[in-house]
């Protein structure tokens, strides 16, 4: 039996009022039975880990650098993310992609990094509505997946968390039905047991966008699907704890 896992992104939105109020609200109400995650943006992940310090919310980065030191304005490195106290962090995600010219290898290279450093990636794969209208949607999220399943070892893949996010239905309001995105996760785990078996049945594939509390419920009772990846609603106590609840 998987543990459903239900993370918030909460892209490039935070204060520091907003960490502590928002934190303070989800640590006063009753926590579901998934595990919860929260992805700050870089300069509050201190306080959030430090305002979690004693409960069982993970903090995640948006992030991190394909390189592992040096002479690289601006990056931030696995290490330093693992020295924080950071347990996991997101790659490959379609924002990235777009606007900072994230590609596979890349994606593969800061996955090395980050499992080096004992960061779980979670790696987010997805196709854009003109990819799903001509009828490629495993092709583009294969394409995505199969570099990290042939160039991981087996002991790095058992610790990765795959995330699939339509790239149509995040932040737009249009969400994937269930069966749709019930196809696109079992291929997604078809993939990875042409590799192992075993290891397919435990990987986590969190679904992601405009997941709210009122498609959660009917979204995450999918079999493929164990849990998701919230963006929006995740900037709401509320809404957040609501589809952790839903899990
Ligand atoms: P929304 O939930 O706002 O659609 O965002 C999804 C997302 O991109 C999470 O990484």
């Amino acid at each position: 039996m998987r543990q459903k896992l239900v993370a918030g992104n909460w892209k490039m939105h935070a204060s520091q009022q907003m960490v502590t109020s928002l934190l303070e609200k989800m640590l006063s109400k009753q926590a579901p039975s998934a595990k919860l995650l929260v992805f700050p943006p870089y300069p509050y992940l201190s306080q959030a880990i430090q305002i979690l310090a004693e409960s069982n919310i993970g903090v995640g980065a948006q992030d991190c650098s394909q390189a592992e030191d040096g002479a690289y304005t601006g990056e931030v490195s696995a290490t330093m993310l693992a020295d924080l106290g950071v347990s996991h962090v997101l790659l490959g995600h379609s924002e990235r992609r777009q606007y900072h010219s994230e590609t596979d290898a890349s994606v593969v290279e800061k996955a090395k990094r980050a499992l080096a450093a004992g960061i779980i990636p979670v790696i987010c794969v997805g196709e854009t509505l003109a990819q799903r209208e001509a009828g490629e949607t495993n092709q583009v999220v294969s394409q995505q997946l199969t570099p990290l399943v042939k160039q991981l070892s087996l002991a790095q893949l058992q610790k990765v968390v795959v995330a699939y996010e339509p790239v149509w239905a995040i932040g737009t309001g249009l969400t994937a039905t269930p069966e749709q995105a019930q196809e696109v996760h079992a291929f997604l785990r078809s993939l990875v047991a042409k590799v192992d078996k075993a290891l397919a049945e435990k990987m986590l594939f969190l679904y992601g966008g405009s997941m709210k509390p009122d498609n959660a419920a009917s979204l995450l009772k999918m079999p493929d699907i164990d849990g998701g990846l919230i963006g929006g609603a995740s900037l709401d106590a509320d809404q957040f704890l609501a589809i952790g609840k839903a899990a």
